[in-house]
């Protein structure tokens, strides 16, 4: 290793940690890795990885750790075994979870020495290394700005400030959007299988029905920002309506109705609380009152 080479250890090598690896390995970066299934490194090893023999070597290899793992729990079942070893790190916990456990995090490393930048990934393995992708960060700015270079290597960065949970915030409210939205997907291609429409000869009418979204998104920001509910363009009770024929329809194909049942209750529960002739935006108004779970 030259003066001049970079180096980082990364932890957990799922396909997100390997896609990671392959990409420093490839910007000419000394890499050393640990996972739980040792065997997941062979490949990078034989690209120039150096793996690990314990969680303390990991750690002992550089002062930037990042952490690839399905959750937090993960990253304590694995540094748990090597506290001794965290004095001095920096860890930059690529994992999802909660902003209340990427508190806790932040503060757990920090009580063993260590410092904690909290990220959120925006893009499938096959994004990284891509300089359109983008990762939310927050944490201590000066830690950021310190390792940016490095993590430019990886994504786009985009930092949301010092409070360790905001990066985790922001990665939830994005992955609210992306569940319900590819869960919708997923049923209409059902319904649409269900009348012999394969998912094929369906694409090009989800990806215009998809990229609609956006211009919804900005005709009413302003307007749900304004607390501007108004029914001049739509009504609820005409959502309502919509939704309804959609579950009757599911239903006739004898496809499961759970999905736009669930959408179906929340219109109109819209109703019940006086919204019929607001616009559909005035579920937002419905969804920020906890419903009491059965
Ligand atoms: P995986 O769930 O496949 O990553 C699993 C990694 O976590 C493996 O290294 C696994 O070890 C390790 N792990 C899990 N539980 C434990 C445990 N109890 N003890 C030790 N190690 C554990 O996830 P991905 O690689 O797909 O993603 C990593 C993170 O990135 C996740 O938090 C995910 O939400 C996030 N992300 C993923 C995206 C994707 O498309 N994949 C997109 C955006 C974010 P082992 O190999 O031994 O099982």
């Amino acid at each position: 290793m030259s003066d001049t080479q970079q180096s980082v250890t990364v932890i957990g090598l799922g396909p997100m940690g390997q896609a990671m690896v392959s990409t420093f390995l490839e910007r000419g970066y000394q890499v050393t890795v640990w996972n739980r299934t040792a065997s997941k490194a062979d490949p990078l090893v034989a690209k120039g990885a150096v793996l690990a023999a314990t969680v303390q070597e990991a750690l002992a290899a550089n002062e930037l750790v990042v952490l690839s793992l399905t959750d937090y729990d993960a990253m304590y079942a694995i540094l748990g075994q090597a506290t001794d070893a965290l004095a001095g790190r920096v860890l930059v916990n690529l994992s999802s979870d909660t902003p209340e456990k990427a508190r806790a995090a932040a503060e757990w490393a920090a009580g063993h020495g260590a410092r904690h930048l909290t990220g959120g990934v925006q893009v499938p393995p096959s994004g990284i290394g891509s300089p359109e992708s983008a990762t939310f960060y927050s944490g201590p700015k000066d830690l950021f700005e310190a390792h940016q270079e490095t993590l430019k290597v990886l994504t786009a960065t985009d930092y949301r400030g010092e409070d360790p949970g905001l990066a985790a915030l922001y990665y939830q409210i994005l992955m609210d959007i992306f569940w319900t939205s590819m869960l919708s997907y997923l049923h209409a291609v059902a319904l649409a299988d269900a009348h012999g429409i394969t998912a094929e000869e369906l694409q090009p009418y989800v990806a215009s029905a998809l990229s609609s979204l956006p211009n919804f998104a900005g005709f009413y920001t302003p307007r749900i920002n304004a607390g501007n509910h108004a029914g001049d363009v739509d009504k609820l009770a005409m959502g309502a309506a919509s939704v309804e024929h959609i579950v009757h329809t599911t239903e006739a194909a004898g496809v499961d109705t759970a999905l736009p049942a669930a959408v179906l209750e929340v219109f109109r529960r819209g109703m019940a609380q006086g919204h019929s002739g607001d616009s559909f935006t005035s579920l937002v108004e419905v969804f920020k009152k906890a419903v009491a779970s059965a």
